[in-house]
Formats: structure tokens, sequence, C-alpha cells
């Protein structure tokens, strides 16, 4: 079986294309170049507000928390469309915060939270890692101590991405240290305007900022810790599954791809046409099955998540699947490339604008991101397969 748009999935992809055909110009794609593809400058920000004022982030929404009801599938058309046309990302605050605050929070909560996420009054960076504690998350030690109706943080957070530019942290904080240690994790909303938060920029290869944060005496709001206390370890488990579902999509690789193969038919080397080379012929194919592979295992993630189900194992294969597969395309591609697809992207004579230099530097990154693949490898053998822990 192949999967084909229904008309109505065709209608909205037609919507979501027009709109991105006349608001990602190539001057808000020239910012993201230049911003690492982070969504900071001041042209992305516009074109979010734009999302923001459609309603558009919240597609898969209930329509109560002032979404458009529609399906995950169309969530994820809507994703591979914005990607393919280079627009900036959707935020983790949408992806991954605001579905785990919809399950596991109070009524007053969602009420609190939900709407200013999705009008954009309010974004989350994430704040899981620690020095520390990174695959072994249950090992953090930053603690939120109850002081009448305030919790008191203190603490170190690492890779703490966005954290400069967010409104607010999603922390996993240590709120019961005298029991088992991922039953004594909670999850706590900290606004980043309060005293005693000090961020630290940590420059990456690829030129993506991230930062260390330290907390001293940061004063919270009892109610921000969502849902129950102690289970903030299996919120930031779901958490993680949601970011992983958008983390394998496939829209960029599908437009790079698309770029390529235009190089490839357009360009003559030593005489001959670069399409006609065998192993460039062989390694265009084989990306163009990759990458078809990586789009069916994005939908059957979204169909799962339209039955009501979150999708474990099959978000860890997108997600270890599709990150690798940045890689692979990146080298491959700056291979085709020859030696000026080494050039990055501020370099005026690096082809395809050094979109595949800059896939190549992010891509271990991604690797990374949303628990390394090798955990993945481990999630889909225990809680997909069934295996015993080793
Ligand atoms: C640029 C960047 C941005 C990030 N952004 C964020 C963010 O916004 N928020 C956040 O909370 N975190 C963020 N992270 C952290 C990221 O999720 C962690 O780096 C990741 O979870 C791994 O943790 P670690 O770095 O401590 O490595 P470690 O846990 O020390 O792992 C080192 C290596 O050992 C392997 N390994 C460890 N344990 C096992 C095991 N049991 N079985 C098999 N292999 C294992 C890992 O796969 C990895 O290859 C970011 C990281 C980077 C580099």
């Amino acid at each position: 079986m192949r999967y084909a748009d229904a008309p109505e999935q065709q209608a909205w992809r037609q919507e979501v294309r027009r709109f991105v055909r006349r608001h990602v110009t190539p001057a808000l794609r020239a910012e993201l170049r230049a911003h690492g593809n982070e969504g900071e400058g001041p042209l992305a920000r516009a074109f979010h507000r734009q999302i923001f004022d459609k309603g558009w982030w919240g597609i898969a929404w209930p329509t109560e928390f002032g979404g458009l009801g529609k399906s995950a599938v169309d969530q994820y058309i809507f994703v591979e469309e914005m990607e393919a046309a280079g627009a900036p990302a959707m935020r983790l605050s949408i992806t991954s915060v605001a579905p785990t605050i919809r399950r596991v929070g109070t009524e007053a909560q969602k009420e609190r939270w939900l709407r200013p996420i999705l009008h954009g009054e309010v974004d989350f960076a994430i704040g899981y890692s620690e020095p520390d504690a990174g695959t072994d998350l249950a090992a953090l030690k930053t603690r939120a101590v109850l002081d009448g109706d305030e919790w008191v943080v203190n603490g170190q957070k690492i890779w703490n991405t966005g954290a400069h530019t967010a409104t607010h942290d999603w922390l996993a904080v240590r709120t019961e240290p005298d029991v088992p240690k991922h039953k004594g994790i909670s999850l706590l909303i900290v606004p980043m305007d309060r005293p005693g938060i000090t961020v630290q920029g940590l420059e990456t290869w690829s030129g993506i900022r991230t930062n260390a944060v330290f907390f001293e005496d940061v004063r919270v709001p009892r109610d921000y810790l969502i849902g129950e206390r102690g289970n903030g370890f299996y919120y930031v488990m779901m958490a993680l599954d949601f970011e992983r579902i958008t983390l394998g999509s496939t829209g960029l690789l599908r437009r790079l791809l698309e770029d390529l193969k235009a190089f490839v038919r357009g360009t003559v080397r030593d005489g001959r046409p670069l399409g006609a080379v065998p192993w460039v012929r062989r390694a265009i194919a084989d990306l163009e099955m990759r990458v078809e592979v990586g789009r069916q295992l994005g939908l059957l993630n979204a169909w799962l998540v339209d039955q009501g189900v979150v999708p474990t194992k099959e978000g860890s294969m997108a997600k270890v699947y599709v990150t690798e597969l940045n890689a692979r395309l990146a080298s491959v591609g700056m291979e085709i490339l020859g030696l000026a697809g080494q050039l990055a992207p501020d370099d005026p004579a690096a082809p395809l604008h050094g979109r595949l230099q800059w896939l190549y530097t992010t891509a271990p990154l991604q690797r990374f991101g949303g628990g390394t693949n090798e955990i993945q490898r481990c999630i889909i053998a225990q809680r997909g397969l069934g295996l015993p822990r080793k």
C-alpha cells in the first residue's frame, strides 16, 4: 500500500503550500541561515507571529483549547510543507510541552498555560540535562524545596538550549530526596525572569547556541509544578516521546534532496553530465529511497497519535532513522557537490547556500537531542520488543 493524501488532506497541503510560498521569502531564508536556522531573528519572529495569528501552531489541538481540532496527520503535512519551504521550525513548546500539559496537567494548569503557548506569549526552553545526568536522567540533582506557597530551586542545568530567549524553563527537579531516584523527580515551570537565574552561552560546532543555566534560591509559585509531585520522570519520558515524533520529520531532507537532484541535473563535470556518473546515480537513487522510508515512518507515527497512542517504539524508530539519514544525506551530498560542498553557508561560493555543510555540522546534535540514538535503540528493544535489559 502506498500512502496518498485524501482529497481534504490534499486541499490542506495546498493551503499550507500557498501560505509558505508567499511568506517564506528569500530574506527570511537568508536570516535563518545566518542564525544557524534557529529562528531567533526579527523576520523569523514575524513569521511565527503570522502562524500564531492563523492558529496554525494548534492544528491538532482540541478546539476547547483554541486549536483547529485537525488530525496528527494534518499536523505532519503542515510540518512537512513548512520544512520543505525552509520555514522556521515548530517550537518544542508546541510539540512537546503543550501535549504533556494537556495529558497530565490539572484543569487549572491547562487553562493557565495552553492558550498562552498557542499564542506565542509563552515559550519554553527544555531543562532536563545536567553535567552528571544526561542519559541517566534520574541522577539529576537540581533541587526544589517547598517553602510556604513557593518552590525554591537550586542547582545547574546544561545544554539548556533556548534558555537565553525563552520566557520559561520546563525544568526537571528533584523534590523527593528520600525515595528511589526516578520517583523523586517533578516537573516545574520556571519563569526565566526570576531573580537567581544565570544563563551562560555555550557555542556548538554548527554555530547553534546552547546554555548552562544556574539556579540560586529561585522562587516559583507552588502550582507551577505540573501534574503530580514525584511523577516528573514519567512526564519527561512522555514529553520526549512527543519531541521525537517531530524530530523524525523528513520535510527538510526532501527539500535538500530536491536541491541536490537539481544540482546533479544541471551540472556537467569533466565534460560529462553529473547525472550520468554511475556512483552519483546510485547515491541519488539510494537517498530517494531512504527519504521515502523516513516519510512513511513519520506518517505511521502521526497515524498512531490519531489512534490515541503515544508512539514509543515507532517514535524512536523515526528519530533514529531520520537523524542518521540527515548525516548520510549531508555526507553523500557534499561528496556529490565536490570540494566546494564543504563551504559554509556564509560563503557566497557555497553550492546550495552551504545547506549540506550546515546539515553535516548539525547532524551529530540531532542524534543526541531528545535522547541519544543508542538509547533509542534500547527503547525499541525493551519497550517496543519486550527484550530483557542487559
Ligand atoms: C547541542 C546540544 C543541545 C542540547 N539541548 C538540550 C536541551 O535543550 N535540553 C536538555 O535537557 N538537554 C539537551 N541536550 C542534552 C542531550 O539530550 C544529552 O547530551 C543527551 O541526552 C546525552 O547525555 P550526555 O551528553 O550526558 O551523554 P552521556 O549520557 O554521558 O552519554 C555518552 C555516550 O554514552 C552512551 N550511553 C550512555 N548510557 C548508555 C547506555 N545505558 N547504553 C548505551 N549507550 C549509552 C550515549 O548514547 C552517548 O553516546 C543537548 C545536547 C547538545 C549536545
